[in-house]
């Protein structure tokens, strides 16, 4: 998934970024409310991580605003607040779940998870597209019925393509959906992520739309 992390205290906020890029997520950290606000827009994250006390504005002014205009982005607060209240005007204000800090990892990875889940895209844990079977809960990806290796990006493109079945992902799409901001993209680094997965897949399952795109074709 694309995360979008609003946390100020940096450390933090690069632990959790590490940790969830281990776990296949693309992650960008924002430290700031209207940093969150102009990427919430732009970018379009698939789920948002949003730490209630920022520099500049409340996190609850953020989710507000933010619950105006996308009624459907999962947001997950993380809060060092230890009232009651605080976590109930957030779930009030439209956060679909919130964490105490401090958190284990393992526990934010679950809360991510069930907010996964509950996206269109993941309305089971398994996509089937003719011998392919992808298993977003483990990670896996098997081919007639043998796991395959894959490394993080290919396995990242490979979903992005399968949960998007039928439909064309451009290039930026998908480049937005492999890499960070801060991570130097290769201008054939996306070829060369096809082109390892069509070597593992067979050349047919993924389809080069020239000039745009690729695409997998739903059945
Ligand atoms: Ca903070």
């Amino acid at each position: 998934m694309q995360i979008l992390l609003v946390e100020d205290d940096y450390p933090l906020a690069k632990a959790l970024q590490q940790a969830l890029q281990e776990q296949q997520h693309t992650v960008n950290a924002v430290g700031t409310g209207e940093a969150a606000l102009h990427i919430i827009d732009t970018e379009k994250p698939d789920i948002v991580i949003l730490d209630l006390g920022l520099p500049d504005t409340d996190g609850i002014d953020v989710l507000k605003k933010t619950r105006k205009k996308h009624s459907d982005l999962p947001i997950l607060l993380l809060t060092a607040r230890a009232e009651l209240d605080d976590r109930i005007t957030g779930l009030d204000s439209g956060a679909d779940d919130y964490l105490a800090k401090p958190f284990e990892m393992a526990e934010l990875f679950a809360r991510l998870r069930v907010l996964e889940r509950r996206l269109g895209t993941a309305h089971s844990s398994e996509i089937v597209i003719h011998n392919v079977c992808l298993d977003c809960n483990n990670n896996s990806v098997k081919l007639n019925g043998t796991e395959l290796e894959l490394s993080r990006k290919e396995y990242m493109l490979l979903k992005s393509l399968m949960e998007n079945a039928g439909r064309i992902q451009t290039r930026s799409t998908l480049e937005r959906r492999l890499y960070s901001w801060d991570e130097e993209v290769a201008s054939n680094a996306l070829e060369v992520h096809v082109h390892h997965l069509r070597k593992k897949l067979g050349s047919n399952f993924i389809k080069t739309v020239r000039g745009v795109g690729y695409k997998i074709e739903s059945h």
